[in-house]
């Protein structure tokens, strides 16, 4: 067996701060990534009797609470990345 050296394509998820040698993987995650960084996360509350009287705040997450809306910037976001990818 010989080492070869190589040059492959990758493609660099600028948001998401990685690469991918996948074209596909690549705008899926810069899409994700991008929603995330402008609808973040709500962490659940860590309720205890003596903090927040145990409110039961679950947290928010957009995937989870609002699919609809997720799956439509997900539609957005992946065709206009294809579309401006270089
Ligand atoms: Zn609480």
């Amino acid at each position: 067996m010989t080492i070869e050296s190589k040059v492959q394509k990758v493609y660099w998820a600028p948001t998401r701060g990685r690469r991918y040698l996948n074209k596909w993987s690549a705008v899926r995650a810069e899409a994700r990534a991008i929603i995330r960084k402008h609808c973040p996360d709500v962490k659940p509350c860590r309720c205890t009797p003596g903090y927040c009287g145990m409110c039961g705040d679950p947290g928010w997450s957009l995937d989870i609470d609002e699919p609809l809306r997720y799956s439509r910037y997900m539609r957005l976001l992946t065709n206009a990345l294809m579309v401006t990818m270089k």
